[in-house]
């Protein structure tokens, strides 16, 4: 058995009675595999010695006399104080929160060991949360469990232990010379590592495992779907340039040497008779969308069709406009489709695609849901959607005959990130700008200070150039002091009576904000009070001025996608960030690391420092595969030894036929870490 097959509900157990099953269902856990897989959160390593005077450098752990009781509070509220005493003299109180129970087992004068956290406070030291027992801890190294309410560490422990003692000799998920070669414990030994270990180094060995296990078949899974896509031969004819040809002689401009590098790089995969699969990445404003038309030109010139996801309405209708303004005049038949499109308009929209009458359609979500079908769907392209995870993508591949795929992003994705939500796709990237940008300058501001921001701002409009003003709230929050963009809308309108402003926010119907977003491309509202909703892909190279308030409030790769709607043109752009006196010590550092570099791979680096890997990788894998023990980042070189194994596992055994293919075979058939949990089945 493997252990994820054991699906045993848990009532056996001593002490698993319903209410303590009720509670264990909170975490997740409701079988066999459930318990032995819970991840601790950390271990206690109770083998250490630490006297009550060294409580500062970490948990104490040593004998201590009771010397006395003490009651405090009334009534209900009453609760127990114990007064210890270690045996270097020095004295400490439990203070015992609906544990007055402890009174009678512990009465003065009786010894036992003690661990705990302790603070000095109103003039001692402290404790509520300590252990008291008679002897030391059997096995020293104890496992810290996540909680939940009415379920305490030491439940949670004996739990896991008997489950190690019924359940816990199950067959390896890894082939042996795996194991080997990576110098891990085997499955066994790894699950009484985690719940039982008798040495830190056993703790984080049966960790190491566990991780190697999860992105070892993470890995597999990806590698197996590259072979897959493989295995789909197209029958491609010769690749057709002439929309493309057509569409660079009308461009004003030069493609930049990048944008060439990138449009060669899909032009073979275009070409070879796989189906591409292909990320690109590249700065805010360094020209992606245009990358993506010609791309998407290809497949329109042999006949096929073509669709752009956005993320957003407000996008999809600007990269509309584009395709109508670029591409219309080559011949090219064009449709939007969102979830805001009539029911009169969006029928005989879906009978032209069904038709084939409809060469590029451009839209939302909308584009892939199930009443829309497509002729000939050959090339999708998904803009600025980080959480598209790899089955979403296989989702959408269904649409058509393995249409070819271009994800499109402007958060440069780092390597570790690159080779677990996005494995199996190549990536290309962008690093130029267009020529004859200027670096736009970034001045921070204290608030309170924000009128000299506005004097400039106002500045700059009578030199005929166009601002922003970003706000984190729509409208006045009662728990939250802070400017909201309504508010600021009219307070602006006062400050600024010689010019136009408009108000784009989410929660307006969505024509009233494409009419704004008009008015101010067009130059008749020469200011935007706006929330985040500006924050991807606005492309209106006249304004030159970004001021976010209340910045330290919004994320670096937020403040970066908001920076980068300014500097589109050729006149120097500016971007205020107005921070408050509450900004606490991270606000602070992604302040500084926009004031410092307006580079997108620094920003993203520096994201990734501040905020550390496991919200990043939170989003980018939702829906995705999930992990319970590795963390992409944390663990990069884990990943990358576990990435090589699975590729000679695949290349010498394709088929996993060998013994050890088998092995491998037979886990993902019957216990996949990545299959769908079937909770509460008990
Ligand atoms: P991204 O999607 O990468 O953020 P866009 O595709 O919106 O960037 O491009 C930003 C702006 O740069 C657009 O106004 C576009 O017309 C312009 N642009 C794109 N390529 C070039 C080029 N090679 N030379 C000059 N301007 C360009
Ligand atoms: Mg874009």
């Amino acid at each position: 058995m493997f252990t994820r097959e054991l699906l045993e509900p848990l009532d056996g157990l001593k002490g698993a009675g319903p209410a303590l099953r009720k509670k264990l269902s909170r975490l997740g856990i409701y079988t066999a595999a459930d318990l032995l897989l819970y991840a601790p959160r950390s271990w206690e390593d109770r083998s250490q010695q630490r006297c009550l005077r060294e409580y500062a450098l970490g948990p104490v752990n040593c004998r201590v006399q009771v010397t006395a009781h003490e009651w405090f509070g009334y009534g209900r509220m009453k609760s127990l104080k114990i007064w210890v005493q270690d045996e270097q003299g020095t004295r400490a109180v439990l203070v015992c929160f609906n544990r007055g129970f402890l009174e009678q087992q512990w009465p003065e004068g009786s010894s036992g060991q003690l661990w705990g956290k302790f603070d000095f406070r109103y003039g001692s030291l402290q404790s509520s949360s300590f252990d008291l027992d008679l002897q030391p801890a059997p096995g020293s190294i104890l496992p810290v469990y996540p909680l939940t309410e009415g379920l305490g560490q030491t439940s949670l422990r004996k739990l896991a232990r008997q489950a190690l003692l019924h359940w816990g000799s199950v067959d390896d998920e890894i082939p042996a010379g795996l194991l080997l070669k990576q110098g891990l414990p085997d499955k066994k030994s790894a699950l009484r590592g985690l719940h039982q270990p008798k040495t830190m180094h056993e703790a984080e060995q049966a960790w190491r495992r566990m991780v190697y296990e999860e992105l070892f078949y993470m890995q597999l899974l990806i590698l197996r779907r590259n072979i897959q896509r493989r295995q789909q031969k197209l029958e491609r004819g010769k690749l057709n340039s002439s929309l493309v040809d057509a569409l660079r002689q009308r461009l004003p401009f030069e493609l930049t040497p990048d944008q060439d590098k990138v449009l060669d790089e899909i032009a073979t995969d275009l070409h070879s008779p796989w189906p591409m699969a292909r990320l690109l990445q590249g700065d805010v404003g360094s020209g992606k969308t245009l990358v993506a038309f010609m791309s998407a030109l290809y497949s329109i010139a042999s006949g096929g069709q073509a669709a752009i996801m956005a993320p957003t309405e407000l996008l999809a209708r600007q990269h509309a406009e584009n395709a109508a303004l670029l591409l219309e005049p080559l011949g090219v038949r064009l449709a939007f489709l969102s979830g805001n499109v009539s029911d009169a308009a969006r029928r005989p929209l879906l009978a032209a695609l069904a038709a084939g009458e409809i060469d590029l359609v451009l839209g939302t979500h909308a584009l892939f849901s199930d009443e829309v079908h497509y002729k000939n769907l050959r090339f999708v392209v998904v803009d600025e959607q980080h959480r598209f995870g790899v089955l979403q993508r296989l989702a959408l591949g269904a649409k058509g005959k393995a249409p070819d795929l271009l994800m499109m992003s402007a958060t440069p994705i780092p390597r570790t990130l690159a080779l677990t939500a996005f494995g199996d796709l190549a990536v290309s990237t962008i690093r130029t700008m267009p020529p004859g940008r200027k670096a736009i300058i970034t001045h921070l501001a204290r608030q309170g200070n924000e009128d000299k921001v506005y004097s400039f701002i106002e500045k700059e409009l009578r030199a005929g150039n166009r601002a922003y003003f970003v706000y984190p709230l729509v409208d006045r929050s009662d728990k939250l002091e802070l400017k909201d963009a309504e508010a600021m809308f009219q307070a602006l309108g006062k400050r600024f009576p010689a010019f136009k402003g408009g108000l784009i926010h989410a929660r307006l119907p969505e024509d009233s904000k494409r009419a704004t977003m008009h008015s101010f491309s067009r130059g008749e509202l020469q200011y935007l009070v706006a929330t985040s909703v500006v924050e991807v892909g606005v492309d209106v190279p006249q304004a030159t001025c970004m001021v976010i308030e209340h910045a330290e409030r919004f994320g670096l790769a937020a403040l970066h996608q908001l920076r980068g709607r300014v500097g589109r043109g050729s006149a120097q752009s500016y971007c205020f960030l107005v921070w408050s006196e509450k900004l606490g010590n991270e606000g602070k550092q992604r302040v500084m690391a926009m004031k410092n570099t307006t580079d997108g791979f620094v920003i993203a680096e520096e994201d990734l420092r501040i905020r550390g890997p496991g919200e990043i990788t939170g989003t980018s894998q939702a829906g995705a595969l999930r992990l319970s023990f590795a963390d992409p980042v944390r663990d990069a070189a884990v990943l990358e030894a576990a990435r090589q194994d699975a590729l000679d596992v695949l290349s010498a055994d394709p088929e996993l036929l060998s013994a050890d293919g088998s092995l491998i075979r037979q886990v993902l058939e019957r216990a996949s870490p990545f299959a769908e949990k079937t909770a509460g089945a008990s």
